[in-house]
Parts: structure tokens; sequence; C-alpha cells
């Protein structure tokens, strides 16, 4: 008999090790497992009847991550967190994209989504699953479903909030009738996805699975933190008079910008400003969070992530990694076509981005070690724990 919804719940969910990927709900084969919010928290909750098809189980990222195999089955080889610190690339590489107006409104330098546009027009894909403000709560991200590139546009800056991309698997393959699929995802989702197509089940999920794009993570935040900078932080008294948010609003790397009812447009802090209050000493980290190694997105297609050295004068800049035969060859189609512009990024640049590489490579792996010497639940990477250390001073970015 196969594993079922509720073995995934007494084994990751009871035990702290979920990461809200949403990638259960997204493979049910009853979808009958919905997220919900428990505290304010994305949490899988099974709303219909389990038929024991053991696809949830088998697809979770939350408590075994197995990046050897993942390695293997990607780059025809393992290697290590020590070997590779960045996990395998062809190339390395920093750009922007060519749409002056997409570049500035976007999270880096548009990279992403000039990706994303190029494969929809060009038929790569027949649609994606992005991250966009939530229609009904516009304080809180949703993911939702885009087939051209006009739909892109909505993608929110990046939100330091986790939200279960992949729980709208299911229905980009069902109800939209999607064969090829992109995701943009954090490296969780990215887990997730490939143990969905290594295991090659839901068969129709994981044939349509085409361009995995993750980026770059230092961490999500439980949003009690991001009401703390909206209310006691900034005095906005009442959250639900938020009628839009901006994370990176502004010259880049920008500031959490909000509109609400009346009007009034409130700074509330410079991306500096809260991801230093929330990263240094990281009171509001997701639990799971402080236990994830994958920083640079190992397994995606291409992995991106910010440039925070000054290497020109417009700082709208996304690094790049191309890991895959797949993703070098939309890299460079895009690049052929003009919709982004690209040159070689050093990738020793990129560990030295400020603390996400620390937090995760160094003090991350150090944490999980400790865990398992006290038996506390802790996800299994496959790989030995092998602390990374950023060699030398972190960059503060300016
Ligand atoms: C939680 C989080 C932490 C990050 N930490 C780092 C870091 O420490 N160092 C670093 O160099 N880069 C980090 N990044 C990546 C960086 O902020 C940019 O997303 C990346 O450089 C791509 O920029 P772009 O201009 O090419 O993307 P754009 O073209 O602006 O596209 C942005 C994409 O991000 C997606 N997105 C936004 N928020 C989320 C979310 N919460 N979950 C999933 N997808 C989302 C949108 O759907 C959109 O497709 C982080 C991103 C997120 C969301
Ligand atoms: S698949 Fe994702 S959302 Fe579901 S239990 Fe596992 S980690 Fe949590
Ligand atoms: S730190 Fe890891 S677990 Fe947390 S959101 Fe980022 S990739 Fe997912």
């Amino acid at each position: 008999m196969q594993e079922s919804f509720s073995t995934l719940k007494k084994q990751v969910i009871d035990r702290g090790l979920c990461t809200a990927c949403g990638t259960c709900a997204g493979v049910c084969s009853e979808q009958a497992i919905e997220m919900v919010c428990v505290e304010e928290e994305p949490e899988p909750k099974l709303t219909g009847k389990c038929n024991q098809c053991g696809f949830c189980y088998n697809a979770c990222p939350g408590g075994v991550v197995p990046l050897a195999d993942m390695d293997r089955w990607l780059f025809g080889k393992p290697s290590s967190f020590h070997e590779a610190p960045l996990g395998m690339y062809r190339k390395s590489l920093r750009g922007y994209a060519t749409d002056h107006r997409l570049r500035e409104s976007s999270s880096s330098g548009g990279v992403t989504s000039a990706i994303l546009n190029y494969a929809l027009d060009s038929g790569v894909i027949d649609g994606a699953i992005i991250v966009c403000s939530n229609p009904q709560m516009p304080w809180r991200c949703s993911a939702t479903l885009v087939s051209c590139s006009e739909q892109t546009r909505s993608a929110t800056r990046s939100s330091p909030e986790m939200v279960p991309v992949n729980s709208l698997l299911k229905h980009s393959v069902v109800e939209k009738g999607w064969r090829k699929i992109g995701i943009v995802g954090l490296p969780c989702h990215i887990h997730g996805l490939r143990k969905i197509q290594m295991k090659g089940e839901p068969p129709e999920i994981s044939k349509a699975i085409k361009l995995c794009i993750g980026l770059f993570c230092a961490a999500t935040y439980y949003f009690e933190g991001i009401k703390h900078l909206l209310v006691e932080f900034a005095g906005i008294e009442e959250i639900k008079e938020v009628v839009a948010m901006d994370y990176k609003g502004g010259r880049w790397p920008g500031s959490l910008t909000v509109l609400t009812r009346d009007g009034k447009i409130t700074h509330v802090a410079t991306k500096h400003e809260y991801t230093w209050h929330f990263l240094g000493p990281a009171p509001y980290k997701r639990d799971r969070c402080l236990m994830c190694p994958d920083f640079s997105a190992r397994v995606a297609d291409l992995s991106m992530g910010d440039v925070f050295q000054k290497v020109s004068d417009n700082p709208n800049l996304t690094a790049v990694l191309a890991r895959t035969d797949i993703g070098e060859t939309i890299l460079t189609s895009a690049s052929s076509a003009g919709v982004i512009s690209l040159e070689d990024h050093p990738p020793e640049f990129i560990p030295k981005s400020g603390m996400g590489w620390e937090s995760k490579e160094h003090a991350g792996i150090f944490r999980t070690r400790q865990r398992k010497r006290f038996g506390w639940p802790t996800p299994d990477f496959q790989y030995p724990l092998k602390i990374c250390p950023l060699p030398g001073k972190i960059v503060f970015p300016s």
C-alpha cells in the first residue's frame, strides 16, 4: 500500500518540517488537499477523501530532499555542498531585460520575467505559475496562473512570505489543459518539482514540467513579522486598510511601500532595513528555513538572484546560473532574440552578496547538525551536512 496524507501529516507537517511549498496539494489525485492558513501561515489540510495514492508523500520536499539523486538525475553525477557550493552549472552570467519598463519594475534586472515572457511567446511553455498580490487580501501574496506576457506583469517583486506556488500544478494541467508549464519558485519549490519528475508521478504533471526557474533564497518570513513592520514599525493601524504593497518599491534594491485606502503612500522600510531587521537576528524567519541549505536553487534549470556588487551604473541586474540544457538553451535564444542582455558574472560574487549564503550554508547547516544531535526533527538532504563558510567578510550592500 502507498503512503497516505496521514503519514505526510505525521512525518512532516506535525514535526515542523513542512516548507509550505504546496506540492502535496498540487499533486493530489483527488484534489483533496488544500493549503489553508493556520496562524496566518500556509499549511496543507486534508479537506476531501484520501485514496492513498501516495503522490503527496512521495513528492514532498519537507522531510526528504534527495539532493545527491537529483544531481545524478539532472547532471549525471553527485556533487556535495563542499565540492560545488553553488551546485552544478554551465554558465554564470548577469544581465537585464532590454524592455526598460520591465527592467525598472522588476525585483533585480527582470531577467526572470523576460525569460518567462519569451518562453510563453515562443511556445516553449503554454503557461506558468508565478506569485502576485492576492486580489482578496492585497497585503498578502498568492500563486497565480499566467499564459501571456501581459499577465506576467502582475508578478510581485520578491515577497518575503512563503507562497505555496506548487499547489497550482494540477489546476494548470487539468483545468487549463496546459501540457508544458514553467514555474518560478524558491529552492524548496524546485525540490518538490524535481521529486515529481524523478518519480514520474503523477504522470501528467511530471511530463508537463518544462521549465523550472529558481530564485536564490535567504529565507522566507512569518507574516507576523511583516505585520509588525506595517503595524508597529510604520503605524498602519489596521492591516485591512492596505490596498497595495510593493516590497521593492522605488530604485533598486527598493523599499517596502504601502498604499492604504485613504490614498496615503507609506515607505515602511528600505529593503536593506527590513532584510537586516529580519535576517541578521532572524526573529521572524520561518523555522523550516533555518534548516535549509540550498541558497542558489541548486537543481533549477536557471537560478536567479541579485547582484550586490557595483558593476554598472544601473544596479537593476539579475545574476543568472544556467544549469541544464533547457536552461541554457532558452537563455541563449532569449539573448539572441534581444529580450535580455547578458555578460559574464564571476561566480565568486554570488556567495559574497549579503547574508543569505552565510545564514544558510554555514549557520543553517551548523544549526541542523545541532538539532540532529538533540534528536529534534530535521530534514534529510542526503549529502553529509558539511558547513561551507563564506570566505571573508560579508559585503554589506550600500
Ligand atoms: C523570499 C525570497 C528571498 C530571496 N533571497 C535572495 C537573496 O538572499 N539573495 C539574492 O541574491 N536573491 C534573493 N532572492 C531573489 C531576488 O530577490 C530576485 O527574485 C531574483 O534576483 C530575480 O529577479 P528578477 O528581476 O529577474 O525577477 P522578476 O523579473 O522581477 O520576477 C520576479 C519573480 O519572483 C517571483 N516571486 C516573488 N516573490 C516570490 C515568492 N515569495 N515565492 C516565489 N516566487 C516569488 C514572481 O512570481 C516573479 O516571477 C530572493 C527572492 C525571494 C522571493
Ligand atoms: S509538499 Fe510542501 S506543503 Fe506539502 S507537506 Fe510537504 S513541504 Fe509541506
Ligand atoms: S529558505 Fe529554503 S525552505 Fe525556506 S523558503 Fe527558501 S528554499 Fe524554501
